[in-house]
């Protein structure tokens, strides 16, 4: 039921014409998007939708301070990376100060994969051990080497023996002891990965765990097994490629709310909002037993019209508190859906921090099984009523709420009242 003349059919076929099998379009009937502002973005036939699935654009989509960054540096001065420019430093020197103190060198790529890829070979390079644990649902990247930690986009492919994966922190894997059970499980992990004879060189987390389905509680339940990595001689890679930039709101980067010093972080998505952009923060003595060995050059990697795309994002995050609204509007936001789960018998748990919420949904007999099928169902009602939303998960069971953070009250009320619909009947 495609409407050619609004770009429907059409567009589809052409898309799949050009991108073939690795095409990744959203939704059975995609949406042909023209523009986007704030937390909305308008389709080629008008309709309007209210954006919960992209935490790209976190300061707003379009943002007028980014977009004049952006404009000013690319019509001044744009080149490859192997000069000095006074405001790539100014970027870097803005971004260390929001880590702790130790990780004093960031080398800047273009994908979040890029960054975990240099990370896992830094890890091993300080370590001299090739294993790596991850979560069961992790995803982590796109490279050769961050495929094999991504179980999530291994469709047919055995894990490799030098990754061993722990069930993702909830309760139903753990029980109430989130924080022994999951060090507990770490460790196996650690034992299972000395017994191959890989040993452990890194244990990597995205401490929302949000391709799992999002685990933010209790805070602090991380620390446990990140200590018994350290203690082993591996590092801890925390990818805040989705938590990372006030998204969780009560602290900048994902890992502060566990308590955590990282060995190595990683970071991507919504620093450039939008622009393309990531990067990999290290101790220099780290770096510099990897770079030893093979150096690292990126070509487009922290250029000019980066460092202004990522200085302004900085800026606006201060200027407009979007780390406080984060807890604010995701705190209501919170308590509007638990709302609505106390009053469905589909709606089985709400959980999160920030404006990074979890919903899962269950069957239809009450029993709480996940219920991937009905999922599809409500993200389709949800489009329906004008709401972009997608899942997450082991089961792909779990609605991941993730608008951008300059979301308000009244946007956080539309999904409430959006989700409510959906999830009836
Ligand atoms: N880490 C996490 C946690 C991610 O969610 C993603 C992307 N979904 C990546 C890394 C990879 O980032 P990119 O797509 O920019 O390579």
């Amino acid at each position: 039921a495609f409407d050619a003349s609004t770009g429907g059919e059409g567009a589809v076929k052409r898309r799949l014409d050009n991108l073939g099998a690795a095409s990744v379009l959203f939704y059975r009937e995609p949406i042909e998007m023209v523009a986007a502002k704030g937390a909305w973005m308008e389709a080629r036939d008008g309709t309007r939708y209210l954006d919960f699935y992209n935490n790209v654009p976190s300061v707003g989509h379009s943002h007028p301070e980014v977009v004049a960054a952006v404009s000013a540096q690319v019509a001044k001065l744009n080149t490859n990376t192997r000069y000095l420019v006074e405001i790539v430093d100014d970027y870097l020197e803005a971004l260390k100060t929001k880590l702790h103190g130790q990780l004093s060198n960031v080398v800047m790529t273009c994908s979040g994969s890029e960054a975990n890829d240099l990370a896992i070979r830094v890890a091993r390079a300080v370590s001299g051990k090739t294993g790596v644990i991850v979560t069961e649902t992790a995803y982590h990247g796109n490279t050769a080497l961050v495929t094999e930690v991504s179980p999530s986009a291994l469709k047919r492919s055995p894990l490799p023996d030098h990754v061993v994966i722990v069930p993702a922190p909830g309760a139903a894997a753990y029980g109430e002891d989130i924080a022994n059970g999951f060090r507990a499980a770490v460790v196996a992990a650690m034992e299972t990965l000395e017994t191959r004879g890989h040993g452990t060189a890194a244990f990597l987390a995205d401490s929302i765990f949000s391709s799992d389905g999002i685990f933010a509680d209790p805070a602090g339940f991380l620390l446990p097994a990140v200590q018994a990595v350290q203690e082993d001689g591996g590092l801890y890679i925390a990818d805040e490629v989705q938590p990372g930039f006030g998204r969780t709101g009560d602290a900048f980067w994902g890992y502060e709310r566990h308590g955590i010093a990282p060995d190595i972080v990683t970071m991507g998505k919504p620093m450039g909002n939008g622009f393309p952009m990531a990067g990999m923060a290290a101790r220099p003595e780290h770096l510099a037993a990897f770079c030893e060995d093979v150096g690292y050059f990126n070509t487009f990697g922290g250029n000019p019209v980066a460092a202004a795309a990522g200085l302004a994002v900085l800026r606006v995050i201060a200027e407009e508190g979007l780390q406080g609204n984060a807890l604010r509007v995701g705190a209501h936001l919170k308590a509007g859906l638990s709302e609505v789960a106390a009053g469905s018998d589909r709606v089985t748990e709400v959980r999160g921090a920030g404006l990074f919420l979890g919903v899962d949904l269950g069957a239809e007999d009450g029993s709480g099984a996940p219920d991937a099928g009905y999922t599809v169902q409500v993200i389709d009602r949800m489009r329906a009523a004008g709401v972009l939303i997608g899942a997450a998960g082991r089961f792909g069971a779990t609605l991941k709420v993730r608008p951008p953070l300059c979301l308000n009250m009244a946007e956080a009320d539309r999904f409430i009242e959006a989700f409510s619909g959906a999830v009836k009947g």
